[in-house]
């Protein structure tokens, strides 16, 4: 079986590199992937899944930190100029970047989950020497957005697994669903994957990235990350104006609200139980010198090492808002714009893991330990497999990195698509074939 997966990857090699540098071409931040989700499903479609697409699982309510939907529409335009594909890109629209494909191989088994990020990040791409895109013409041509996290990879890694799989549909059993999931960048998109129903049939689920702290291609990692549960917040306060020389009496200080407010968040008594962090990454208030200011907007985000951590420091930070608001006698109000709580990957399936990259011959080593560290929303899913008694792992495909994620000279070593797509394919093969 190892030689036919490796075959197969190798046949694909090219065009699993190609799809990347398209989608690279094409970077799309999170809820307006509409390009990138047709393709997805053109392609996913053309080797035989049975597709689930948009609003069937993206759950309306739960969605987190959309854009306002002038972007939506404008991106949305500017995905079908791109060429997306007509015939799917229109389910999408408004802001449902999310699908599933399932093949079903029509013998008993488990139904297995892999899931993989399609968006990319809210950055534009450096013009400069020395960055390969530029240099090999798919930098981004989107202003504002771009790959800076190898979710490229992952879903170029995903149509490579899916290519192996279908091809090799005869020799496995069970059902595989693939999960492709929108708005990963600030944990806005897993949630209402979740709330949709997506992981609710799942028996094991499956997660990917690329790089992050495992630098050597052929290292793979799973076991004991150390995923941040967050929440962040759009923090609003509404004062009222006033003339700062004549009436400032009158006044209502939304910008000393939010001033006392960022003193108090950053005063917060940490928790004894564990690390915890919180930030104010954006602060804009006021609107002239001589008028006292009447709006306050801050952009704010909380991590725990545990769930209950950051529910505590979630907790500690509303009523500060609270409190500020009320001593300038303000207005405030305050929007969940992503969050994710925390989570960690099944021993037994992690140990499962181990072996089969063991044993397979492009993995040189496997860690136990995942240098993961952070947040990411998939985290959501993994937690709606844990209520159901259900395991999940979360596995780290080793690749060299120039500059670190999220960063504007991030880049990886394209290697890291064929050899992760051969060793998850290896492992849906022995998980779907072994399972008891
Ligand atoms: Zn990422």
């Amino acid at each position: 079986m190892q030689s036919k997966i490796a075959k197969i990857v190798k046949d694909n090699r090219e065009s699993l590199i190609a799809l990347r540098r398209d989608l690279h071409r094409h970077a799309e931040p999170a809820w307006v992937e509409f390009r990138t989700a047709s393709i997805l499903a053109r392609k996913l479609d053309d080797l035989g899944f049975e597709l689930k697409l948009g609003r069937e699982v993206v759950n309306e309510e739960a969605r987190m930190g959309l854009p306002s939907t002038e972007t939506l529409e404008k991106e949305y335009a500017r995905a079908k100029e791109q060429g997306a594909d007509p015939e799917y890109l229109p389910y999408f629209e408004g802001g449902f970047t999310g699908l599933t494909a399932t093949l079903d191989t029509g013998k008993p088994g488990p139904v297995i989950g892999l899931r993989f990020d399609i968006d990319s990040n809210d950055l534009t791409e450096p013009a400069g020497e020395g960055h390969i895109p530029t240099q090999q013409g798919f930098a981004s041509i989107n202003e504002g957005a771009m790959h800076a996290c190898g979710h490229d990879a992952h879903a170029a890694i995903g149509i490579g697994v899916a290519t192996v799989l279908s091809s090799l549909k005869e020799q496995l059993t069970g059902k595989i669903k693939f999960i492709f999931q929108p708005a990963e960048e600030g944990v806005r998109g897993a949630k209402s994957m979740v709330a949709a129903g997506v992981t609710d049939d799942l028996d094991l689920l499956l997660a990917l990235h690329i790089g992050f702290g495992v630098n050597e291609l052929g290292v793979f990692a799973c076991g004991g990350e150390q995923f941040l549960a967050t929440t962040k917040y759009d923090v609003t306060f509404k004062g009222v104006p006033a003339h700062a020389g004549s009436t400032p009496d009158e006044g209502k200080n939304a910008l000393l609200a939010a001033a006392l407010a960022v003193t108090g968040l950053y005063g917060i008594a940490r928790h004894k139980d564990g690390s915890s962090r919180i930030n104010v990454g954006v602060l804009k208030a006021g609107s002239g010198r001589n008028i006292i200011p009447d709006l306050a907007e801050m952009k704010i985000e909380i991590r725990g090492e545990t769930t209950e951590i950051n529910d505590y420091m979630v907790q500690k930070a509303l009523s500060i808002l609270e409190g500020a608001a009320r001593m300038q006698e303000v207005e405030y109000e305050t929007e969940e714009v992503g969050g994710a709580p925390a989570a960690v990957s099944s021993p037994d399936l992690a140990a499962a893991l181990e072996k089969i990259a063991n044993d397979h011959p492009g993995v040189r080593r496997f860690m136990t330990a995942s240098p993961f560290s952070g947040s990411e929303d998939v985290t959501y899913m993994m937690q709606a497999m844990d209520k159901r008694s259900k395991p999940s792992a979360y596995l780290v495909a080793g690749t060299p990195v120039k500059s670190g994620h999220h960063k504007r000279d991030f880049d990886f070593d394209e290697e890291v698509i064929p050899l992760a797509a051969d060793v998850i394919s290896a492992a849906v093969f022995q998980l779907a074939n072994n399972y008891k």
